[in-house]
């Protein structure tokens, strides 16, 4: 039993070590990622599940390092967040998605909107709204077309500085979308505090549709509480026509997921718009 010990401990030891070399590998090639354009934007289309109209995308960011192929931002945005180049590399998503959206808007398409995934490291930056404004500026797209993504545990960091944020933020006209919603901790009172406009149930929500268990799964329940809460309730991960026809029997109001459209390349964004419109 001892000697087992020993083992496991030893080959613990080595996973640790090999964990960490790969996090130091990927820090280091992350680190040009910017400045060599390795980073680019997919878009994931979400639309209204009452008329099927376009609402707009999701920006989803994608690395293809020359030496490490494509690594997942699963990955890559903990590792980011560690050695905050989060903070350059949010930036750049940021600017990057405004600046697409608003170009589509000057050819008279849409309007649509884009939301972008905001980690808390940026909320905590003591000039993030205004970098959020500036970037809206620079790029000249209307606030109003511009969704942050957060999640629940931004708000344990320091709920009233990012609280008063946000609120900022909300008062141009920004939407605010509670992401992966049902996965962490908060209570359902705490969450009338939060200055949001929109719940995202969770994928793993999505995928107990149709539940055998129960005659109604949580997602309804959840789409209910939103809506008293006078939220606006996006579905993520939807897959299949079951999933949808569940969430439009519930007045679930958008839907985004592969049953709709797997994330696009940028440049394939405008045919895809014109194939579903038409
Ligand atoms: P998320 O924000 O929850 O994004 C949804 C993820 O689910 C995306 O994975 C998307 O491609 C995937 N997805 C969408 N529909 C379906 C579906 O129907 N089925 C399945 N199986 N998957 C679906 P992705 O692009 O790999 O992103 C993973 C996570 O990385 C995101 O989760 C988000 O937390 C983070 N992330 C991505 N881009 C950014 C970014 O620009 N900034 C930050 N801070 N985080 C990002
Ligand atoms: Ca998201
Ligand atoms: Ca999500
Ligand atoms: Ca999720």
């Amino acid at each position: 039993a001892k000697q087992a010990g020993k083992g496991t401990y030893v080959l613990y030891g080595q996973n640790m070590q090999r964990h960490f070399d790969e996090r130091m590998i990927v820090e280091k090639h992350l680190r040009g990622a910017i400045d060599n354009n390795e980073l680019f934007l997919n878009y994931q289309p979400k639309v209204y599940l009452h008329t099927g109209e376009l609402w707009g995308f999701e920006a989803l960011i994608r690395w293809n390092s020359p030496d490490l192929g494509f690594v997942s931002p699963l990955s890559f945005i903990r590792i980011a967040e560690d050695c905050r180049l989060i903070v350059p590399i949010g930036e750049w998503v940021l600017r990057r998605a405004c600046l697409f959206l608003a170009g589509l808007h000057r050819q008279g398409r849409g309007p649509y909107h884009i939301s972008v995934n905001i980690s808390v490291i940026q909320l905590l930056l003591a000039d993030f709204a205004d970098t959020v404004l500036r970037i809206l500026r620079e790029t000249g797209l209307d606030p109003r077309y511009l969704e942050l993504e957060i999640t629940e545990s931004i708000f344990m960091e320091s709920f009233e500085e990012i609280s008063t944020k946000l609120e900022y933020l909300k008062k141009w006209g920004i939407g605010i979308a509670l992401d992966d919603f049902g996965t962490g901790y908060s209570s359902l009172s705490y969450l009338k505090q939060l200055p949001i406009t929109t719940l995202k149930i969770d994928k793993s929500f999505i995928d107990s549709i149709p539940d055998e268990n129960s005659s109604m799964p949580l997602a309804g329940s959840i789409i209910a509480i939103g809506h008293d809460m006078g939220l606006s309730v996006t579905a993520e991960g939807v897959e299949t026509k079951e999933q949808l026809d569940f969430l439009e029997t519930m007045k679930c109001d958008k839907v985004q997921g592969y049953y709709i459209s797997r994330p696009i390349p940028e440049n394939q964004v405008k045919s895809w718009i014109r194939q579903y419109e038409q």
